[in-house]
């Protein structure tokens, strides 16, 4: 029997109730005006849980854990303070990792102790074996997926074959737990969790840079699934429901990233996007043909209708509060004025809907891709911010582009194209865009920053 069978009821209503919070939680963080609110719920259920954990029977070593506790409280909060929004998902990924690596850990002890003697039925055993695989993947993935964001590791490591070599890898660390579920010995368990960590490097070197926040996600449903395990195994709900949500939320978010760039999840894994490969059209397309702000200003006043097509590079720019006060001069001018978003604008999802509702961009003048792109054909100028992939055209024109068949936001299509960014190199798929040479395309090379002041004095002079 469990320990947690014995303990007082408190702890299990706590539980309950930190279950709630999470799910509200979730529920919250699912529109951007209580998305905030959101994450406090959940972060109030997360401090219920740990305090309550405190009152399991036979806990020991309360000063190690209290140290662990403040040393990562600490951590945490100096690094979440300081973290610029454009680094998220690295710091996502480490803190993914880590939660991985702990379920890995926890399912590792409880196995030791069955090393020596301490009973442990056939369920909870087998469950931790797979806690501490998937546990470790997670561990030593999300490590390489943050080396690759962070810019440490700036290449894919692939070899012939890579595919067919991983596969059997895998499939003999799979033989090796099964062969340690019946002979549990220490040696066997250590040889299994190395053999995980060091498929977790295997799986994500070859995987390119681009891929890299699917692959997170990914990792992040891991984690979730591994906790749950380990949570069954030491009979704590609260790591249960928590490791599900995280497991279900990690899940869905990983196909609806695949979806927006219209990949399979295997294709991520076990294709070749991003990174130093290209692919597609980066023959000579001709000139780009660049305009001033003053004259980009004039363009868009005397249009009717002007789409934004916000980007990576307008997070940043941090230019979202002048790209707002902008609209608004246009709009004071009488220009019917919408922004566009691409579902995988930005490195996360949602990140262009963050930007925009942190500089007060009302809800209303946003659309989605499908309801946009229909619409680009009456368009005056759309103008496009540190956007490059998610405007493309080869990803609807060019099969053989390692981005062909990603929806893409048909700004091409529109009468006239401004482009801001600062020069001339590539979007993060690492490929050139067909957009920038088109002849109704125009080029307004500098930080968003500036090249909207830029706008905006224009705007105000006319
Ligand atoms: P991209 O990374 O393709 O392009 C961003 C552009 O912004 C660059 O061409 C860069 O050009 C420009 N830029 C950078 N800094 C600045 C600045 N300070 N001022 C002005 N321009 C700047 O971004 P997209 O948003 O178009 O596409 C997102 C990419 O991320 C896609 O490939 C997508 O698949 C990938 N991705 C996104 C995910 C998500 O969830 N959002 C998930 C998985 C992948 P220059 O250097 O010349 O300035």
């Amino acid at each position: 029997m469990s320990e947690f069978e014995y303990a007082p009821e408190l702890i299990k209503f706590s539980y309950f109730i930190a279950a709630i919070l999470f799910i509200v939680g979730l529920r919250r963080m699912s529109a951007p005006g209580t998305a905030k609110g959101g994450i406090v719920w959940a972060g109030f259920g997360m401090v219920i849980a740990t305090v309550v954990t405190f009152l399991t029977p036979g806990m020991e070593n309360y000063w190690l854990i209290l140290a662990a506790l403040v040393s990562a409280t600490v951590l945490a909060w100096v690094s979440g303070k300081k973290v610029a929004m454009t680094d998220m998902p690295q710091m996502v990924a480490l803190y993914n990792g880590m939660g991985g690596g702990s379920a890995a850990f926890i399912g590792a002890m409880e196995l030791y102790k069955a090393t020596n003697g301490h009973q442990m039925s056939a369920i909870p055993t087998s469950l931790a074996l797979i806690g501490v695989f998937i546990g470790a993947i997670s561990l030593t993935g999300s490590l390489i997926a943050f080396g690759k964001l962070q810019g440490l590791i700036d290449k894919r490591y692939t070899f012939p074959g890579q595919n067919i070599f991983n596969g059997i890898f895998a499939l003999a660390v799979i033989g090796f737990g099964i062969y340690t579920f019946t002979h549990m010995e220490a040696m066997n368990l250590w040889i299994f969790f190395g053999g995980a960590l060091v498929l977790g490097f295997l799986m994500t070197l070859p995987i390119g840079g681009a891929d890299m926040p699917v692959v997170i996600s990914l990792y992040n449903a891991f984690t979730g699934l591994a906790v749950s395990f380990e949570g069954y195994v030491l009979g704590n709900w609260a790591m249960i429901v928590a490791g599900m949500l995280v497991g279900a939320a990690g899940t869905l978010l990983t196909q609806l990233m695949a979806k927006a760039m219209n990949r399979s999840i295997a294709n991520v894994l076990f294709g070749s996007m991003g990174g130093d490969d290209s692919g597609g059209a980066d023959g000579d397309q001709g000139e780009m043909k660049e305009i001033e702000g003053a004259d980009a200003a004039i363009m868009m006043a005397y249009a009717e209708r002007v789409v934004i097509v916000p980007g990576y590079g307008l997070a940043v720019a941090q230019a979202q509060h002048k790209l707002w006060e902008m609209t608004q001069l246009l709009t004071e001018n009488g220009v019917d004025v919408k922004f566009a978003i691409h579902p995988v604008a930005g490195r996360m999802p949602g990140h262009m809907n963050v930007l925009l509702a942190e500089a007060g961009v009302p809800y209303d003048m946003i659309e989605d891709m499908e309801d946009i792109n229909p619409q680009f054909k009456q368009t005056d100028v759309a103008l496009v911010i540190g956007a490059n992939d998610v405007v493309n055209p080869a990803a609807r024109d060019d099969p053989s582009s390692s981005i062909y068949g990603m929806p893409i936001l048909e700004t091409d299509l529109a009468k006239n194209v401004i482009v801001i960014k600062r020069g001339r190199g590539t979007g993060f798929a690492g490929i050139q865009n067909g957009l920038f040479f088109k002849d109704n395309t125009k080029m307004l090379f500098g930080d968003a920053q500036d090249a909207i002041s830029e706008l905006i004095t224009g705007l105000k002079e006319l």
